[in-house]
């Protein structure tokens, strides 16, 4: 059982990341960012509720998150472990995370931190295209479709820039997470559970890099 928590500012190379170790180790993605999305696509309560935070960039109210992640990590289908992408973002969350993992006696085995300069996420995020079907992320420079205009991994055919990717807003959200990086890292490095990788190298490279970190857990 693996139970893991993924760290980086947007751009990071966290989804990618997460496709990788769910191919090997089959642990269960959990993603609020994807959550919110698909909340919202629905118009449920919670999307809705989601919406106007992060049309601007901003955090949706933690007791909104923690909520939705608590009932995620409640499902049976967390056979292998699971990993977080994208919380917590701040030590708040990282708190209530806890408790939540005490409730549900689910120990976190780790922290992977992936690390990039703002200009490298600007750079990513800008080119940052998407599977409207499936979500999956491609990369205009760097990740085309293998098939042009066919996703590789839905076989969808139409693909759309996140709202919150357009330059007006990613400064904002950058900045945002900004902030609350270095004390989040400080939590875990205290905890022992900290490793941090370079995300500016290439997705080979960095997943060598966290398997190398997964392998050594039992
Ligand atoms: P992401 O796909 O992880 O970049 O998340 C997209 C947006 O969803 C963020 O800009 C926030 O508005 C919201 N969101 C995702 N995760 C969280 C979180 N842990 N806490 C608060 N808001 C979040």
């Amino acid at each position: 059982m693996i139970n893991l928590i993924l760290l980086g500012l947007p751009g990071a190379g966290k989804g990618t990341a997460s496709e990788r170790i769910v191919d090997k180790y089959h642990l269960t993605h959990i993603s609020t960012g994807d959550m919110f999305r698909e909340a919202m696509a629905n118009k449920t309560p919670v999307g809705l509720e989601a919406k106007g935070f992060m049309d601007k960039g901003n955090l949706v109210p933690d007791e909104v998150t923690a909520k939705l992640v608590e009932e995620r990590l409640s499902q049976p289908d967390i056979v292998a472990g699971f990993i977080l992408d994208g919380f917590p973002r701040t030590t708040a969350q990282a708190e209530l995370l806890t408790d939540i993992l005490d409730r549900l006696n689910k120990p976190l085995s780790s922290v992977i931190a992936l690390e990039a300069t703002e200009k490298v996420l600007i750079n990513r995020l800008s080119a940052r295209f998407m599977c409207k079907q499936c979500g999956a992320t491609y990369n205009k420079f760097t990740k085309k479709p293998r098939v042009e205009g066919t996703c590789d991994r839905c076989g969808a055919h139409t693909f759309y820039q996140r709202e919150d990717d357009k330059p007006e807003v990613v400064k904002n959200r950058l900045e945002v997470n900004e902030k609350m990086n270095a004390p989040l890292k400080d939590f875990y490095q205290k905890q022992g559970l900290l490793t941090v990788i370079n995300g500016e190298q290439g997705p080979d490279v960095v997943f060598a890099a966290v398997d190398a970190v997964l392998s050594k857990i039992n």
